[in-house]
């Protein structure tokens, strides 16, 4: 089966094979070491340095480390401003609101560019410390300008938190806005579900403030840094994760995975809009890793995922509202231009079926 949803994605037989490592216990030397070789491996696809930045790992999906991040990083005396343009923005809400912290959102419809312009103005009243934001918004595929709203919370002296769940691996990030970040193992970075990760900037740990027992970003962050690990971690995905992370670099990195998602993308949206089925964004405003597409007339979404699911695919449909409207092809993982030519048919087929 072909995994078009955005996570968890298709494995490569060398991380699928990592996964059936030998048994190991956490509490000996050889966790450490596969541990810290993630935690390196994961500087290194940014190019960080362990100075100035910590990997902190969870066993969990990607909103483990997502709730670990605002959980702990916003301190009582501050105030979170949350930006939405989607569910996943939404969430991060949710987080700050179950966990009592001070918070205010900047609300967009679901797909809307960030209006950075207000962004300064609600920043300019000085009692915001801390933004945050997600990178990619997989609700609709739209990747939000980091790097201008990066700029006005640098300018304004706010952190900025990102949510790069669904980026981090094949977009570009830039790491002198952010404070910390949070992502996981089984989207752009190839590995299976079950491991997340933030890595924060080591400066602000001292001032954190943790709410969480098993998402103490601190305390986390102390355990691993000393060669241990506060809870028993998902062995197997850390194992598939350290060969991801391998596989990654070794293929090029950021910049090749980013051209890869980029090339299937452009074929596939190619190949569908000759058959009228056209994207919801435009180009430019999409992320190289999924793109969404308006829901052809003549067709139901439970039909259309039914006929491609029939012929060894899995698209992925519309959050909320959107179900109706839009439906999501994430072009991440294991998968080739000759399966994307293969959808294309199936989509044919599919749509001629209806
Ligand atoms: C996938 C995703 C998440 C986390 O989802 P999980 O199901 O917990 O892995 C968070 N934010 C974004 C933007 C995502 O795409």
């Amino acid at each position: 089966m072909i995994l078009l949803n955005p996570g968890p994605v298709n494995l490569s037989e060398r991380v699928r094979a990592a996964m059936v490592s030998p048994d190991l216990c956490h509490r000996e030397p050889e966790f450490s070491q596969l541990q810290s070789t993630i935690r390196k491996r994961l500087l290194e696809v940014y190019g960080l340095t362990s100075e100035a930045w910590a990997p902190v790992l969870f066993s969990g999906s990607g909103t483990a480390a997502v709730e670990a991040m605002i959980s702990s990083l916003v301190p009582d005396a501050s105030k979170l401003l949350i930006i939405e343009n989607g569910v996943y923005g939404e969430r991060m809400t949710r987080m700050a609101e179950t966990h009592g912290i001070a918070h205010d959102t900047l609300h967009h419809g679901w797909g809307e560019e960030i209006d950075a312009p207000a962004l300064e103005i609600r920043l300019a009243s000085g009692d915001i410390s801390h933004v945050a934001v997600v990178h990619h918004e997989t609700t609709t595929g739209r990747l939000n300008d980091l790097g201008k709203i990066g700029s006005v919370c640098r300018d304004a002296g706010a952190e900025l938190l990102v949510d790069a769940v669904s980026s981090f691996g094949a977009e570009q990030l830039d790491f002198r806005y952010i404070t910390a970040c949070a992502a996981t193992a089984n989207k752009c970075l190839h590995g299976a579900p079950g491991a997340s990760f933030v890595l924060t900037r080591r400066g602000v740990l001292e001032s954190a403030q943790p709410r969480c027992v098993y998402l103490d970003l601190v305390r986390s962050c102390q355990s691993q840094d000393s060669g241990s690990t506060s809870f028993t971690p998902a062995i197997p995905c850390f194992h598939a994760l350290a060969e991801a992370l391998a596989e990654h670099a070794e293929q090029g990195g950021v910049t090749a995975r980013r051209k890869q998602y980029e090339a299937l993308a452009e074929q596939t949206r190619k190949g569908l809009e000759q058959l009228g089925v056209v994207p919801w964004h435009d180009n430019h405003a999409s992320s190289c890793v999924l793109r969404a597409y308006a829901l052809p007339r003549k067709i139901t979404y439970k039909a259309l995922h039914a006929g491609l699911k029939e012929r060894g695919f899995i698209i992925y449909a519309g959050q909320g509202g959107l179900s109706e409207q839009l439906f999501r092809i994430s072009t991440m993982g294991a998968i080739t231009e000759e399966d994307m030519q293969d959808l294309v048919k199936a989509f044919s087929e599919a749509l001629c079926g209806a």
